[in-house]
């Protein structure tokens, strides 16, 4: 059990961003002013985004969240912090793994109850874990799993997807002990503590090999949140100012652009989405928290960006909301606020594939990503002819809506504007949980998704008061420990599982969801996974 923490502020920003009307971007926000010294650029970060932006234009929201998070030596996940993480009471954020073992401990046994349900295959079996912070969830995971010995030994490899080289040593020390790290072609390796499982690191899940003979169990928690997002507002065009681009564009943002412009002509009376972009705050504004929502601004840093709204299109807004109806459904409503990540329905599209197979005849091929064709839904035809494996994806956001507004910044465990101290701050948004559904169900013909179901509900089906019971029993019968210390590790223990299962505004149960990505075949129709309203099967 680890030492309990606060309340998670991951949390908390989520509510305090919920004040105002929801679709509404620019109700949400007031300039104020402050007579505080202009410390812009706050960061080295800030400072090469200011640079860039000068160059060659205001930069998309996603150009900057994946700036922020993984710049290399100056992103919030990437750069060296002497002697602390990001985690935990000295760090900027608390999650689930850190407050409490079980959490990991039945993400290990729901992997187990999938593999016992798609026939307990005994070999070419993979584990993996994008986003692994600490390593703690894969640690609780691994643990749970060497119980059971037929599934543990049918175990290969385990893939980490992990951006951050210090993350990534903190994970090897936890993981591997002291069996040393080495480089390899697609990144780093060594080997279990627990067994001699291989364990291998990638900064990006396209350098982990697919294979259709194998058997992959993914999980990711909190990490779709950090994805880069990019957000649009519905704006009735004005037919006396000029279109004002932003200027150069990437090769491949013209091509995305002028592809989508042959499929769809504009109608010049409808409501169309402009991008939000992110730009400098200006130099002699009355600076301090412009974009900031009031709710925050008597603790948050001086920001060096806000947003604009572009004035034309941009080659993502003519792009990416044309490639959902649940886009479209919105265009009615003026001023709608939404957010599209393309790189989460990448990734989402990635487990499917690995699971489900990809579409096998080329005429009914999808990649899955936003705008690819769906595939022939006639046709289950897959390259991979037994679909095996399953992903189950953890994380904040709404269960059907489209996100908006969600935008945020955490520090200290305060949330903080996240267009201030670049690099310093962790940026996140909630995850469009319907956004990857579509995303998995697209790019795979033998896969179908479960939930999201809220994270109380998974975490009470999974077993997680019983499991709290028995480890409350364990520290009463413990020796070799005083009352005083007995009386702690229970609070914690007590403390901790009820915070993840909490329904209330600060608890983590129903802002939490849980989605899972499994095989679908003949012989499983109308099977739900554990957690997910299903059982065991033996
Ligand atoms: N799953 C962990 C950590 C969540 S924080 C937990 O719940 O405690 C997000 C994690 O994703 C960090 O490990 C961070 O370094 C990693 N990460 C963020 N963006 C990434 C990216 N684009 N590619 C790979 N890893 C990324």
């Amino acid at each position: 059990m680890r030492a309990a923490t606060t309340i998670s502020l991951r949390v908390l920003n989520r509510s305090l961003n919920r004040h105002g009307n929801p679709v509404r971007l620019c109700q949400m926000y007031r300039r104020w002013s402050s007579t505080s010294p202009d410390t812009r650029p706050s960061t080295p970060l800030a400072k090469t985004l200011a640079q860039a932006i000068d160059a060659t234009g205001p930069i998309p929201v996603a150009t900057y969240m994946r700036q922020c998070l993984t710049a290399p030596e100056s992103g919030y996940y990437t750069r060296r912090i002497e002697g602390a993480d990001q985690f935990g009471q000295k760090g900027d954020f608390v999650t689930s793994p850190e407050i409490s073992q079980i959490f990991g401990e039945l993400v290990g046994l729901w992997m187990i109850t999938e593999w016992i349900n798609q026939g307990k295959k005994s070999s070419g079996v993979q584990l993996m874990e994008v986003g692994p912070g600490r390593g703690t969830l894969m640690d609780d995971m691994l643990r749970t799993i060497r119980n059971f010995r037929p599934f543990s030994s049918a175990i290969e490899t385990v893939y980490l997807v992990e951006a951050s080289p210090s993350l990534r040593g903190a994970q090897q020390k936890l993981l591997c002990g002291d069996n040393p790290m080495k480089e390899t072609e697609i990144g780093h390796e060594s080997v279990s503590k627990y067994s001699d499982i291989r364990i291998v690191w990638t900064e990006d899940i396209r350098l982990v090999p697919r294979d259709d003979s194998k058997t992959p169990f993914i999980v990711a928690h909190e990490f779709f949140d950090a994805l880069p997002i990019h957000v649009f507002q519905n704006v009735k065009p004005s037919p006396t100012k000029p279109a004002e681009q932003p200027k150069n564009f990437s090769q491949e943002e013209v091509m995305a652009s002028s592809n989508m412009m042959h499929k769809k002509p504009r109608n010049s009376n409808a409501h169309e989405w402009h991008e939000l972009l992110v730009a400098p705050v200006p130099p002699n504004s009355t600076h301090a928290s412009i974009n900031t929502p009031l709710s925050l601004r008597d603790h948050t840093p001086v920001p060096d960006f806000q947003l604009i709204l572009s004035k034309g299109p941009t080659p993502h807004s003519m792009y990416l909301p044309h490639t959902s109806s649940r886009y479209k459904s919105l265009q009615s409503i003026p001023d709608s606020v939404i957010e599209i990540s393309p790189e989460s329905a990448a990734y989402a599209s990635d487990f499917a594939i690995r699971i489900g197979g990809a579409p096998a005849s080329p005429k009914s091929k999808s990649s899955g990503a936003p705008g690819s064709p769906p595939p022939d839904p006639a046709s289950t035809a897959s390259t991979k002819p037994q679909p095996s494996g399953a992903a189950l994806i953890l994380d904040y956001g709404p269960a059907s809506t489209i996100p908006t507004n969600s935008l945020r910044g955490i520090r200290g465990h305060k949330a903080v504007s996240p267009f201030a101290l670049p690099g310093a701050v962790d940026v996140s948004a909630d995850v469009d949980f319907t956004a990857l559904a579509e995303s998995a169900i697209n790019a795979s013909p033998n896969v179908e998704v479960h939930g999201p179901v809220e994270q109380w509900y998974f975490l009470e089906s999974m077993g997680i008061r019983e499991r709290a019971q028995m480890l409350l029993k364990h520290a009463e019968g413990r020796n070799g420990i005083t009352e005083e210390e007995r009386k702690q590790i229970q609070e914690r223990i007590d403390a901790g599982w009820k915070r993840l299962v909490d329904r209330g505004p600060s608890g983590m149960g129903k802002l939490y969801k849980a989605l899972a990505i499994v095989p679908h075949r003949p012989d499983s129709a109308g099977r739900r996974p554990v957690g997910f309203g299903g059982d065991v099967q033996v």
